[in-house]
């Protein structure tokens, strides 16, 4: 863990869970934060889908969880049937907006600028922007993983952004869902690569937080999160379940 940057464990529950399950979800995690006190080695994030926001806000409320959106809508408000804006997350007691998911990219067919288009909106509307990037598996065989990151990093991130509006989350996009990681030294290569191009895009660029994400568990958070250019981890498929995502909260080194 990087000096200077607090860690960051952020979850994706992606489109699961019933009322019932999500709050029953949110205050197994919040009754574990609360609890943990003090001794809380980074930030905890929730990102329920949508119709479990508000349901989430009031499971979390006076303990240190905090609240993400999954998506936002680049404009503030209209004829958008479906969407939701990043103003709507705010007011439920959201302050971070997970953008440019992997999942959105590929199954929503979203570009680089109208990730950057949202991230703008987050920033409008005062939330945190944790912006995804990830190459395919055959960009990794091809040997493009570092330029497809870059250019995805310029394209999402829109001018004027600054430390404390960012978060970038690398998730190699065959990592996700799959049990499949990168090797500790390929994380650290991508992270020191999205370090190094936010350094030089953005002033004091260097503190952003970059997480690892892709198939996080238990049993490799502690290798993961020691990274010192992993600043924490964003967690689908582990975050489901209270105990799992917190082993993994757990696993973070203290400062
Ligand atoms: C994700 O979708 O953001 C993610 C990291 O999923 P998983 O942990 O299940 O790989």
């Amino acid at each position: 863990m990087a000096s200077g940057r607090r860690p960051l464990i952020a979850a994706n529950w992606k489109m699961n869970g019933l009322k019932a399950d999500g709050v029953a979800l949110a205050q197994a995690v919040a009754a574990r934060a609360k609890s943990a006190g003090a001794t809380l080695a980074g930030e905890v994030l929730v990102s329920p889908p949508a119709t479990l926001i508000d349901a989430v806000s009031a499971a979390i409320a006076g303990t240190p969880v905090l609240l993400g959106g999954q998506d936002c809508h680049a404009q503030t408000s209209g004829a958008f049937t479906g969407d939701i804006s990043a103003a709507m997350l705010k007011d439920l007691g959201a302050s971070h907006v997970i953008l440019g998911h992997s999942e959105r990219r590929t199954l929503h067919g979203e570009t680089d600028a109208q990730v950057s288009a949202k991230v703008a909106a987050a920033r409008a509307a005062g939330l945190v922007a944790i912006v995804c990037v990830g190459e395919t598996e055959a960009q990794r065989d091809s040997g493009d993983t570092i330029a497809v990151i870059v250019g995805q990093i310029d394209g999402s991130i829109p001018a004027g952004a600054t430390v404390a509006e960012i978060v970038v989350a690398y998730e190699p996009v065959w990592a996700i869902g799959t049990g499949r990681t990168p090797t500790l030294a390929e994380i650290v290569e991508v992270h020191q690569a999205i370090r190094a191009r936010l350094a030089s895009r953005i002033p004091g660029g260097d503190a952003i937080r970059i997480l690892y994400g892709g198939s996080v568990k238990p049993s490799n958070a502690v290798e993961v999160l020691a990274l010192a250019d992993v600043d924490g981890a964003l967690v689908g498929g582990a975050s489901l379940k209270a105990e799992d995502f917190w082993a993994i909260v757990s696993a973070l080194p203290q400062a």
